[in-house]
């Protein structure tokens, strides 16, 4: 396997500048891609200000920031991406829009070169068989945000060889992270679990149990966790948290991963959560 060096991202979105970030940060050369010159400038942009917080923390020095941006480069052609030594695909959660990003992927890159995805839950063993190397596929689950948080969920498909396993570990170790395995099933381990936790939390403020603050509060200082479930599902995205919701009822057929008609609705008017500045809270402002 030839070594890597220069890594591929497709979707310069919140993870995917998060990926190349960390990418970047650990000496790799990046070519980050997505479909519009807006959207991937806007992607180097969340790097800039979020390297920038580091300096200003004095965690880095300017030269540092300035070295670390010059590694990542933007294109809007996925056939740009033939020059890259391994591909780590975070687009949209939508099954069309991967399935035609690895059928590019897999004509224009060399033989051999892994290709990754960040996939919440759609099944690596399915996304790996849209290609002619299903041995050299895997899932690489980077957790948000992706320049804090130490987990990869390195997901091993039906096909994926222990070489593929191997090198992706190993560089996931290289990006100073910490890469724990599962098998491909639904969600995985981290999705599986933590979903229905939203999903409960949306149906106790659906069901009147208690306010969103309350549902938020209790879990917080309750259980240690370090944000409450409503806060977590509007920086996840409520349409990601759907899907994954969605993907859970289909693939397990088990009636307690059913969406909450609350969810829903906030997602059919727009409510993204977050990013698109409303969910459970109200991000307009901020
Ligand atoms: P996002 O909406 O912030 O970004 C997605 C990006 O993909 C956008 O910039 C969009 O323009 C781009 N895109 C869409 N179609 C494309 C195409 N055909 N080619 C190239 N780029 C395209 O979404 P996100 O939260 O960054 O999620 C990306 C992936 O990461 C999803 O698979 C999601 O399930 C997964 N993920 C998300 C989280 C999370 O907390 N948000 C955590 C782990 C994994």
């Amino acid at each position: 396997m030839t070594e890597i060096k220069t890594i591929g991202v497709i979707g310069a979105g919140q993870m995917g500048n998060g990926i190349a970030h960390v990418f970047a940060q650990s000496g790799y050369q990046v070519l980050m891609q997505d479909i519009s010159e807006p959207f991937a400038a806007k992607g180097l942009a969340t790097i800039d200000k979020n390297l920038q917080r580091g300096v200003d923390k004095g965690k880095m020095t300017a030269d540092e920031k300035t070295a670390v941006l010059a590694r990542v480069r933007t294109t809007t052609k996925l056939e740009d991406l033939a020059a890259c030594d391994i591909v780590i695909e975070a687009a949209t959660e939508k099954w069309e829009v991967k399935k035609e990003i690895f059928e590019t992927l897999d004509r224009v890159c060399r033989p051999g070169v892994i290709l990754a995805s960040n996939t919440s839950s759609i099944s690596i063993t399915k996304l790996a068989a849209i290609t002619k190397r299903p041995e050299a596929f895997i899932g690489m689950h980077f957790m948000n945000p992706v320049p804090v948080m130490q987990l990869i969920e390195v997901i091993r498909g039906l096909a994926t060889s222990d070489a593929t396993f191997d090198a992706v570990m190993d560089l996931s170790r290289k990006l100073g992270k910490t890469p724990i395995p599962c098998n491909d099933f639904p969600g995985f381990v981290s999705n599986r679990v933590l979903l229905p936790m939203i999903n409960e939390a949306i149906y106790a403020l659906y069901e009147g149990v208690a306010s969103v603050e309350s549902i938020d509060g209790i879990m917080k200082l309750g259980m240690n966790h370090p944000m409450g479930p409503l806060t977590l599902a509007d920086f996840i995205g409520l349409d990601t948290c759907l899907f994954i919701l969605n993907v859970l009822h289909e693939g397990l057929g088990d009636p307690k991963y059913r969406p909450c008609p609350l969810l829903i609705k906030y997602v059919d008017a727009g409510w993204l959560g977050k990013k698109s500045g409303r969910g459970f809270y109200d991000y307009s402002k901020a």
